[in-house]
């Protein structure tokens, strides 16, 4: 009984690629990782790329020059050798696209170099961790910038699997300056609810000094402020301290509702809100701390 067909790996059955299947005297043969052939013309791969085929290629043009790269991300590798003006990586997921960013750098492919480059960026936020590690070994510092906020949190040892060793003390420090705003973040609101009440003091021009007015959440007042606390607290911890990048969530509809009736805990609320905003904004960039 024959055995089926393997379409995974080395030892997957042999095929070519549709796109690239003309066998000419111009073209090379590259072979995938799982055993596709592409044929490609030797002159677009010298005007795309400073592509080195890691064979004897030119001993002998015909021999195939196997490459480590699985067939779907070659594909689309040699449409930007191709000169494919339109190749759209939005429309392919993430990890073909963060592949194809891989092969690009490593062949010097470089409208594919430059495209990924561009996409990568843009994924940031949501595949922190990858293209962080993507920045990091090839050195693209505006990357590394924008990726390494959404990286806080993480494990140690995921960061450590992930990039060279010279970024773990960077990372920690960084890291640990959204953890220490994380960590400190009711300090500002314990400055302004003391038992003096700083917070709900209005000056007295008859009596020359500041006098603490009622708050208008009357008997909720310490109720609400405790959920507040708790609430923003919990948030940020929760998150590894990432909920910091997202002050707008932390700091919900809900909670500004709460404290409507009295104008100076609504300030105080604010306030606190922006007192966390800048302490984020003040965190410099990542490759400050390289
Ligand atoms: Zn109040």
């Amino acid at each position: 009984m024959p055995l089926p067909a393997l379409t995974f790996g080395p030892n997957a059955t042999p095929r070519v690629s549709e796109r690239f299947s003309t066998s000419t005297a111009t073209t090379i043969p590259f072979v995938s990782y799982d055993n596709v052939t592409f044929h490609i013309e030797r002159a677009k791969l010298e005007r795309a790329a400073d592509f080195v085929p890691p064979s004897t290629v030119t001993s002998s043009p015909t021999d195939p020059v196997p490459l480590s790269e699985y067939s779907d991300t070659l594909d689309l590798l040699f449409r930007f050798v191709d000169g494919e003006v339109h190749v759209h990586l939005d429309a392919v997921d993430f990890s073909r696209a963060a592949q194809l960013a891989e092969a690009a750098e490593k062949y010097m492919v470089y409208s594919a170099m430059t495209v990924s480059h561009l996409y990568m960026k843009g994924q940031a936020k949501e595949h922190a961790i990858r293209v962080f590690e993507y920045a990091a070994k090839h050195n693209h510092r505006d990357i590394l910038d924008v990726a390494a906020p959404y990286t806080i949190g993480t494990d140690l040892h995921i960061i450590q699997s992930r990039v060279p060793a010279s970024f773990i003390l960077p990372w920690v420090t960084f890291n640990d300056a959204y953890q220490q705003i994380a960590q400190h973040c009711t300090d500002f609101l314990n400055y302004k609810r003391t038992a003096t009440r700083r917070d709900h003091e209005e000056p007295d021009e008859d009596r020359e000094e500041y006098v603490v007015q009622p708050c208008g959440l009357e008997a909720d007042e310490e109720e609400t402020w405790s959920w507040l606390s708790r609430e923003v607290t919990h948030a940020l911890l929760t998150s590894g301290g990432r909920a910091l990048l997202d002050l707008d969530r932390v700091f919900t509809p809900e909670m500004l509702y709460s404290v409507e009736y009295c104008k100076y805990c609504d300030k105080t609320l604010r306030g606190w809100k922006a007192k966390l905003a800048r302490q984020v904004e003040d965190v410099k960039a990542f490759t400050t701390f390289l």
